[in-house]
């Protein structure tokens, strides 16, 4: 089969990528490299069945040549990052929402499987824990800028759901839960690589808030295996899908593990989250996935635990740091941590 991926440059992206051409598929990737990067592809570029085209989604010509070659769309270009929604409200809204309406349009035409990668974010502020599909969406107030991102995915999903109703452009949903895994960088504010990183070069781990806060962690491995999963099922066409592990740790908790797993001498820190975001910031409490549409439609769920993927996170920075080439004049020791 032959697939486009918006946002292919990305950390779920690439790994995407890496995964269809193992199955002997076919990749084009559209990403304009504004939080993806070359980095995370130079390996596929030369692969024969992998074609890159760093572009915007924007370019209309493009969007409809490359959708036009694919079976199905995986539409991943997406701002994303709470650091990135909280400082950049606008592109935030200007990317998710005008983006996702192109691609849509372009895949309507030949009425090619848009497969649209949502968050976790937008249950927002909901305490049923755990989360399922068609629960109620409970977001903060419009003068938040955080709620932004969540409000754009919102978006994004009835626009999806309607081309599917109103059109008969197959769609499918995803919500996915903090993935994490190699090559996700902490730049956007992501709390694992930020953690790990800190612990490694021996700086404080910053916890925001009171800490209490919950996440589940889900390998990006068992996300793209449980988005290929959907993909080969026609029942899933039209739905929305959770995404996730369900394993919950408050973000302390996290701190500690990451301390324990890197062996760090790093202290842990708390910053309030006037001083981590802006004055105002509000935070969800807890967030775990219902995994059992997943389940009930592919067998499958994620199951890779917590300090096995906090181990490959860990190894994939040393290894980042262990390639940095030495400058002449500096000794070893003296090495910083690149991002
Ligand atoms: N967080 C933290 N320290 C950091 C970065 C994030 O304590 O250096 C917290 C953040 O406030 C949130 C959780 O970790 O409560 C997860 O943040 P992330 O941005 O990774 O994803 P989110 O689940 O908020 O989308």
């Amino acid at each position: 089969m032959r697939h486009l991926i918006t946002g292919g440059a990305g950390f779920i992206g690439s790994h995407l990528s890496e995964a269809l051409l193992r199955r002997g598929d076919e990749v084009f990737i559209l990403d304009d490299l504004s939080t993806g990067s070359v980095e995370n592809v130079r390996h596929l570029k030369t692969h024969p069945r992998f074609h890159h085209f760093f572009d915007s989604i924007t370019n209309k010509h493009l969007l409809a040549e490359l959708v036009d070659e694919s079976d199905v769309v995986f539409h991943l270009a997406a701002a994303v990052g709470v650091r990135l929604i909280v400082e950049s409200p606008v592109r935030t809204l200007e990317t998710n929402v005008y983006g996702t309406q192109l691609v849509l349009d372009a895949a309507s035409k030949k009425k090619k499987l848009v497969v649209t990668a949502s968050t976790s974010e937008v249950y927002g502020k909901s305490e049923k824990v755990p989360f399922t599909e068609d629960a109620d969406l409970v977001l903060g107030p419009t003068t938040k800028g955080r709620w932004s991102y969540a409000a754009s995915k919102a978006l994004d999903e009835f626009l999806a759901l309607s081309y599917w109703k109103e059109k008969k452009q197959p769609v499918l949903v995803v919500r996915l839960f903090n993935t994490v895994g190699p090559r996700q960088t902490g730049r956007y504010g992501m709390v694992l690589p930020t953690f790990v990183r800190q612990a490694l070069d021996g700086a404080p781990i910053t916890v925001y808030g009171s800490g209490r806060q919950s996440r589940c962690f889900c390998d990006v491995r068992d996300t793209i295996e449980g988005l290929l999963r959907l993909v080969g099922n026609d029942h899933a066409v039209g739905e929305v899908v959770n995404i996730g592990s369900d394993e919950e740790i408050s973000i302390e908790g996290l701190a500690r593990v990451v301390k324990e797993r890197t062996g760090s001498e790093s202290p842990i820190t708390r910053i309030p989250y006037d001083q981590a975001y802006e004055p105002g910031f509000e935070d969800m409490l807890r967030r775990v996935p219902s995994l059992q549409k997943l389940e009930l439609l592919t067998g499958f769920r994620p199951s890779t635990r917590l300090h096995e993927i906090v181990d490959r996170v860990t190894a994939y920075f040393q290894s980042k740091v262990a390639a940095q080439p030495l400058p002449a004049t500096l000794p070893a020791s003296a090495m910083a941590t690149p991002e």
